[in-house]
C-alpha cells in the first residue's frame, strides 16, 4: 500500500460517504467508533450496550493526517469527510430508503477474530446482500492473540511484522478459519493487501453475468489500541472514491431523511435527520410527513454534533445558520411532535406549489399504509421508522409466515396503540390482540394498559426474534383452542354401507361401512345427500375389528352406531329412508368447517382440504 496514492481532487464533487456499522453484540463496534473518534462513550453507557443511534461526522482533514501519518502515504481526498452511523437496531437503519435506495452507502461488519462468524453476523450478510451494500470486514481485537505486542494505530503490516512466529502463526490459523466461515456464506473474503489488484474489477465483470460474488476486504483492527485503524479508513475512501463516484456525487436537490423523532423536555420536539444531499437553512419552509397528514413548519435551528463526537454526547451541538450534505443533524422546528420517522422532508422552494409538495411527502407512507389486509383482521405492527415497517410488512406478507396486519404505527408504542390493537378482542380474535414492536420502546402506561386487557405485547430490535415469538404464541394459543373445541371438530368423510352388514335399521342404526373418503369421527352428523340431505343421526361409536375408536381413516371398513338426533316419530330408518347404496356423509356446518380452516387447515392432508372444498359446494356453505 504504500505507494497508493490518488488524484488530485478538482472537477468531481462528492459528498461524504454515510457509513453503518454492524456486527454481534461485543464485537466491538462501540469501541471502534470512539477508537476512530478518540473519545469514549462505551464506558459510559449502561453495561455498554448502545442505546440508540449515534452518529459521528469524520472530517476529511482528520482522515487524511491519520492515514498520512500511520501510512505515509498522501491521501488525495475527494470525498469531505465520512460520515459513522453506529445503529443499534441495525435492521432499522439498513431499512431505511430514500428515494427508492438505502441511505447507507458502505457498511463496516465487525467480527471478532476470537469468535468468528456469529448468527447475528450472519443475519447482518443478509441483510447486507438484500440491500445490496457494499461492506468491508474489521477483524477485531487482534489484540487479545495471545502474545500480542502493542503497536499503537500502526498500519497492520506493521503491526504483524513486529509479532512473533507464534503470534503470526494463530493470526493465519484464525483468519483461515474466519474465511472459510464467510465461504460457508457464499461469500469470497481475504486480508484486504491480499487481494490482487484488479481482481475483483474482474469479478465484477463476471457477477454482473451472474458468475461470483467479488472478494470482500478483511482488515484486522484493535479497537483497544488502534491496530489496522488507519487500514481500515484508508481502505474505506480509496473504495468510495473509486467505485461510487456516481452514487456520491452530490446534488443540490435537498434528499434528506428522518431517523428519528425526539420529544424533548423544555424544548419541544426535534428531528434527527440525515441528510444526503443538498443544503439546508435556518427559516427554510419544510415538509415532513406527520401520522395525521403532512406538516409544513419552518427550521428554528440546526444543529450537528461536534465534529468527532456523536449525537448521544449532550451538550456538544454546534449551531448552524445553514448545512451542506451529507450530515447528521437535529432540526428544530414547531409542530414536529407527530412526524414520521423513515420519510422524507422537502424543501418547500419559491417556485414550488405547497399542495404538490405535501402530496410528494406522503406519498411513501400512503403506499405503506396501503398493504394493511382487507379482513381488518389481524396483529397490530408498531416500528421505528417507515422503512423498518415496510420491511416486517413485507416480511409477514411472505408466504412462509403470513400474518395478517390490522394496523400499523410508527414510533414508540402508546395507550392508544394498545387500545387499537384490543379491537381484536371484539372481533373473538384474541390471537391477533397482540402488538409486534420492532425497535421501538413501549410506554409504561401503554404496558398497564395492555396487560389490564389482555393484549400482548412482543419486542425485539431484529426481525426474526420478533416473529419467533409471536409463532411460538400463535402455536400454544391454537394447541390451547383445539382442545377447547375438541367436541365440535369434525371432519369430512364419504361412507359406504356394506351389504349383508346392516345389523340395526332404525336408532340407533348400526351397520358396517368402508371409509371412501376422509375421516369419520364419533360426534360426526351423518346425512343422505341422495335423499334430500335427510339427516340420520351422530356416529356415536365406531367399532374396528371389536374395538372401539374414535376415528377411521379412508380405506378402513369398521362398523358404526348412528344414533338420532331427530325425536322417536320422526325417527330415520334403514329401508324406508334410505337404502343400501346411498352414501352417507358428514353433515358439515359453517361453524365446523370455520374450525378446521382456523385451526387444522395447515396440517390437513391436500386430500382432505379439497374434500372439505367440495363439501362446502355440496351444502352451499359459502
Ligand atoms: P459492541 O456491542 O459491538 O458495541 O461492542 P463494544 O464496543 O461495546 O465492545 C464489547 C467489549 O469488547 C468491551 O468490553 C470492549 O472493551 C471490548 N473490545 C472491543 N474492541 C476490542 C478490541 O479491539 N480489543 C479488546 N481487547 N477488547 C475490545
Amino acid at each position: 500500500i504504500a505507494q497508493v496514492e490518488f488524484e488530485k481532487a478538482d472537477n468531481e464533487n462528492l459528498r461524504s460517504p454515510i457509513c453503518c456499522i454492524m456486527g454481534h453484540v461485543d464485537a466491538g463496534k462501540t469501541k471502534l467508533l470512539d477508537c476512530i473518534r478518540g473519545t469514549n462513550v462505551q464506558e459510559g453507557e449502561a453495561g455498554g450496550i448502545t442505546q440508540q443511534i449515534g452518529a459521528t461526522y469524520l472530517p476529511g482533514e482528520n482522515l487524511r493526517d491519520r492515514i498520512n501519518r500511520e501510512l505515509k502515504v498522501h491521501v488525495g481526498l475527494k470525498v469531505p469527510g465520512l460520515l459513522l452511523i453506529d445503529t443499534p437496531g441495525h435492521e432499522s437503519f439498513m431499512n431505511l430508503r430514500s428515494r427508492g435506495s438505502g441511505l447507507c452507502d458502505i457498511a463496516i461488519l465487525v467480527v471478532d477474530i476470537m469468535d468468528g462468524i456469529k448468527p447475528q453476523t450472519v443475519e447482518s450478510l443478509k441483510l447486507l446482500k438484500m440491500r445490496k451494500t457494499p461492506f468491508i470486514v474489521a477483524l477485531n481485537k487482534v489484540d487479545r492473540l495471545y502474545g500480542w505486542k502493542t503497536c499503537h494505530n500502526a498500519s497492520i503490516v506493521k503491526a504483524k511484522n513486529q509479532q512473533s512466529k507464534d503470534v503470526q502463526n494463530e493470526f493465519e490459523r484464525r483468519l483461515t478459519e474466519i474465511i472459510a466461515q464467510f465461504k460457508e456464506q457464499g461469500l469470497n473474503s481475504n486480508l484486504y493487501y491480499r487481494i490482487k489488484r484488479g481482481e475483483n474489477e474482474e469479478k465484477r465483470e463476471k457477477e454482473e453475468k451472474g458468475e461470483r460474488e467479488e472478494t470482500i476486504s478483511i482488515v484486522p483492527t484493535s479497537a483497544i489500541s488502534g491496530e489496522g485503524i488507519p487500514d481500515m479508513l484508508l481502505l474505506l475512501v480509496k473504495w468510495c472514491q473509486r467505485d461510487m463516484v456516481e452514487k456520491l456525487t452530490y446534488r443540490d436537490k435537498v434528499q434528506c431523511t428522518v431517523l428519528e423523532v425526539k420529544v424533548n423536555e423544555g424544548d419541544g420536539t426535534t428531528i434527527d435527520v440525515v441528510l444526503v444531499n443538498g443544503v439546508l437553512h435556518e427559516g427554510d419552509q419544510i415538509v415532513v410527513c406527520g401520522m395525521q397528514g403532512p406538516i409544513v413548519t419552518t427550521i428554528r435551528a440546526l444543529s450537528t454534533p461536534h465534529p468527532l463526537k456523536e449525537l448521544r454526547v449532550k451538550g456538544t451541538y454546534l449551531h448552524h445558520k445553514e448545512i451542506k450534505a451529507a450530515q447528521f443533524i437535529k432540526i428544530a422546528a414547531q409542530d414536529l411532535k407527530n412526524a414520521v420517522a423513515g420519510t422524507d422532508i422537502y424543501v418547500v422552494g419559491p417556485n414550488d406549489d405547497l399542495e404538490v409538495v405535501k402530496e410528494l411527502t406522503m406519498g411513501d407512507k400512503e403506499s405503506v399504509m396501503n398493504r394493511i389486509h382487507r379482513t381488518g383482521e389481524g396483529v397490530y405492527v408498531q416500528a421505528s421508522t417507515l422503512g423498518s415497517l415496510e420491511a416486517l410488512l413485507d416480511f409477514l406478507k411472505t408466504p412462509a409466515v403470513n400474518i395478517p396486519v390490522s394496523g400499523i404505527g410508527i414510533g414508540p408504542v402508546h395507550k392508544k396503540d394498545v387500545m387499537r390493537a384490543r379491537i381484536m378482542l371484539e372481533k373473538k380474535k384474541k390471537e391477533y390482540a397482540t402488538i409486534l414492536a420492532f425497535d421501538v420502546k413501549v410506554t409504561p402506561d401503554a404496558r398497564g394498559i395492555a396487560d389490564k386487557h389482555g393484549v400482548r405485547i412482543f419486542t425485539a430490535d431484529t426481525i426474526y426474534p420478533l416473529i419467533n415469538q409471536f409463532k411460538a404464541y400463535i402455536h400454544t394459543h391454537k394447541e390451547e383452542k383445539k382442545k377447547d373445541v375438541a367436541d365440535k371438530t369434525i371432519y369430512p368423510c364419504v361412507l359406504k354401507i356394506k351389504p349383508e352388514c346392516v345389523f340395526k335399521k332404525k336408532d340407533p342404526i348400526i351397520v358396517g361401512v368402508d371409509v371412501l373418503q376422509g375421516i369419520a369421527k364419533v360426534g360426526t352428523p351423518i346425512c343422505i345427500p341422495q335423499k334430500k340431505f335427510i339427516d340420520i343421526g351422530r356416529i356415536t361409536r365406531i367399532l374396528n375389528k371389536e374395538q372401539q375408536v374414535d376415528l377411521a381413516r379412508k380405506g378402513s371398513a369398521v362398523s358404526i352406531e348412528i344414533s338420532g338426533s331427530n325425536p322417536v316419530e320422526k325417527q330415520t330408518k334403514f329401508g324406508r329412508h334410505f337404502e343400501i347404496e346411498d352414501e352417507l356423509v358428514s353433515h358439515l356446518s359453517r361453524s365446523s368447517i370455520d374450525i378446521l380452516e382456523e385451526l387444522y387447515w395447515d396440517e390437513l392432508p391436500k386430500e382432505l382440504r379439497k374434500l372439505v372444498v367440495n363439501m362446502k359446494k355440496l351444502f352451499k356453505i359459502l
